[in-house]
């Protein structure tokens, strides 16, 4: 059975080897371990083979995690891609380094206010819906221009790009996000297990892994 530590190298080599084959420097895709539904130890397993970004879906679920892990904590970037209701929005501000999952002006703007002044900006990114699915999360592509310079007003956050989650088998969608950018934006985060290398291609900077980093998952709440 492959260890863990097989599966971060395999991933790897599979960023590596998209990002040679689109003629993008090495080193401008990162990894973010997405670790929802794992154990405390399997983080602090993977951080042990040097890994710092970890993706977390469910408030509490993360916070329980983050306190576990509070005596690596500034060694670690915590990032919250899941849906986020307002008024869990706080306890975001509070523990978190990166939003992914931004879409809407009244979340920005709570997280904004709630950010505690002792730490450094919110880093966000506002997650798009691309494959126009009615049931998922996310702006329209074209309500990204307006929300993009709100939010990239607001004091206490940094507008860093965009996020989505394609539907199976759309393969345009990386390419059209990526065509969504704004001035200013940096990030796109986008590649999942199964189409990293998709999103590679079409300019992802962060790719979210989670099955091919830390292997199957338990049933999910
Ligand atoms: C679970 C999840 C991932 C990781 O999915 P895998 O297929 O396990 O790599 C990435 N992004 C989001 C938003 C997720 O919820």
């Amino acid at each position: 059975m492959a260890t863990l530590h097989d599966r971060i190298t395999a991933v790897h080599i599979r960023i590596d080897t998209a990002t040679r084959a689109a003629q993008r420097p090495l080193g401008s895709v990162r990894l973010l371990c997405v670790s929802k539904t794992q154990p405390a130890e399997a983080l602090r397993a993977a951080h042990a083979e040097g890994e710092c970004d970890f993706g977390e879906n469910y408030v509490q679920e993360a916070l329980d995690k983050i306190a576990s892990l509070a005596d690596i904590r500034r060694h670690l970037t915590w990032h919250f891609i899941g849906p986020l209701q307002s008024n869990k929005s706080r306890l975001v501000a509070e523990a978190f380094d990166w939003v992914h999952s931004v879409d809407s002006l009244k979340l920005a703007r709570r997280l904004s206010d709630q950010r505690p002044a002792d730490l450094p900006p919110l880093q966000v990114c506002l997650q798009v819906n691309i494959s126009a699915e009615s049931s998922k999360h996310g702006l329209t592509p074209d309500e990204v221009p307006a929300l993009a310079q709100a939010v990239a007003a607001l004091p206490r956050l940094r507008l860093r790009g965009l996020m989505s989650i394609p539907a199976p088998g759309d393969t345009g969608a990386h390419a059209r996000r990526a065509r969504l950018l704004q001035p200013g934006m940096d990030t796109l985060s986008m590649g999942m297990s199964e189409d990293l290398e998709a999103a590679i291609a079409a300019g992802a900077t962060w790719v979210r892994v989670g099955t091919a980093v830390f292997g199957p998952r338990t049933p999910e709440v």
